[in-house]
Formats: structure tokens, C-alpha cells, sequence
């Protein structure tokens, strides 16, 4: 018999996933300092890593369950984590955005010095811009799109607080609606799927592209082969 496809994940397991997750892309720098985060939509609700906490060190009672019915306003908390001073994430508007917007089934929040690096490039003072890519066979990973074709990805002005970027990060995914990403200059990037393994698909995929983009730049090559259409 044929095992299950990788992306079968029942509610059981995501608690694991979601930890497991968080310790492969903590050796990518992605969610070092306590940053970064992870969230995967399960049948009972929204399954999601809490606050500030070492996300390579997770275990599996540390996961929220929320309500994934109410994603307008306060959270609602199906299930706390054990630890009753653990805290939801100030991600959760920026996933409930993804999830209410889009339908997504999982979000990554990276804090890559490679997206850092790549926003830095399109909005040098950290205003709201666009980062533009063509060409790169690494496109393919990102929906809807080929390697030739120019992409665009909405880079959005950071806030004090996370959760502060959530009108704006709205406006960038209504205005964006062929990619799945949103950059946040000076801070990380938000990257979702339909499923989980779509969304770090997408999301190692983003990164490879802002480090290419940054590569190129620095070696003096030129990092948007063709003129934007
Ligand atoms: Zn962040």
C-alpha cells in the first residue's frame, strides 16, 4: 500500500509538526531571538506556536488551538498550551490574515537576514515598495508562476508592534493577489500555502530568490535581468 501523501496531516500530529517545523527552520535563521513563527490550519481550529519563546525548544503541549471559525477580533483559545505563562503570538492577526483572505492552510513567519536583506534592496529607508524578480528557475516553486515570468511581492513598512501590520498587510495582499508572500522591510517576510508543505514550499523557495537577488547584488550583476513590464 501506498503511504499517506506527505501532506495528510491529521490534528493529532500538527502540535508535532508545528515544533519539528520551528527546529528546521531555526537552523536556517529563520526564527531565532524568539522570532519568526508557525501556524497550520487543522479540522478543529487553527494550531499555532506562542510567544517569545525559543522556538527551537518547543514541544508539542506548548501549541495553541484557536477557534479558526473567528478570525475577526480577539482570538479564542480552544485549547491553551500547559504552560499557562505562555502567551499567543503578536503574529496572530498577520496568519489570521492569511487565513481569512486567502483560505490559506499554513503560515510561516521568517525573520531570514536574507528577506531583510532582499526588502532592504527595493526600499532603501524602509518605505512601502515592491521587490521584482524574473528569470530565476527558483520561481517555479511560487504559485502561478515560471521562471521567466517577472514577479512581484509587496514590501510593507514595519510597525513597533507586530501586530501593528496587519491593516497594511491586508492592503499589500488585496493589492498582490498572484503571490502568497508579504516582505516587511527591516523585519522578516509572511509566506502561506494552501497546505503546509505548499507553504514551505513557497517559502524556502522566497528565501533562495531574496538570496540570490542580495548575491547578485553584492557580486555587481544585475538583479532584475529585464525591464519591469
Ligand atoms: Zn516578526
Amino acid at each position: 500500500m501506498l503511504p499517506p501523501p506527505v501532506s495528510a496531516t491529521t490534528d493529532e500530529a500538527i502540535p508535532a509538526l508545528i515544533c519539528e517545523l520551528c527546529r528546521l527552520f531555526y537552523t536556517l535563521g529563520w526564527v531565532s531571538g524568539t522570532g519568526g513563527g508557525v501556524s497550520i490550519r487543522g479540522r478543529e481550529g487553527i494550531f499555532m506556536a506562542p510567544s517569545g519563546v525559543q522556538k527551537e525548544r518547543m514541544r508539542p503541549e506548548h501549541i495553541y488551538l484557536l477557534d479558526g471559525d473567528h478570525l475577526l477580533g480577539e482570538a479564542r483559545v480552544l485549547r491553551p498550551p500547559t504552560d499557562p505563562n505562555l502567551r499567543i503570538s503578536e503574529c496572530r492577526p498577520l496568519f489570521y490574515n492569511a487565513y481569512r483572505l486567502r483560505g490559506a492552510g499554513a503560515v510561516i513567519h521568517s525573520h531570514s537576514i536574507w528577506a531583510l536583506l532582499a526588502a532592504r534592496l527595493f526600499s532603501p529607508r524602509g518605505e512601502p515598495a515592491e521587490l521584482r524578480s524574473q528569470d530565476l528557475e527558483m520561481q517555479k516553486g511560487l504559485r502561478g508562476h515560471g521562471c521567466f515570468d517577472l514577479l512581484r511581492v509587496p514590501i510593507i513598512a514595519n510597525t513597533a508592534r507586530e501586530s501593528e501590520l496587519s491593516d497594511s498587510m491586508e492592503a499589500a495582499m488585496r493589492a498582490y493577489p498572484d503571490v502568497d508572500a508579504v516582505l516587511v522591510a527591516g523585519h522578516g517576510v509572511y509566506v502561506w500555502g494552501a497546505d503546509w508543505v505548499q507553504a514551505k514550499t513557497q517559502a524556502e523557495s522566497y528565501d533562495y530568490l531574496f538570496r540570490a537577488l542580495v548575491e547578485a547584488h553584492r557580486l555587481g550583476l544585475p538583479i532584475t535581468p529585464r525591464p519591469a513590464a
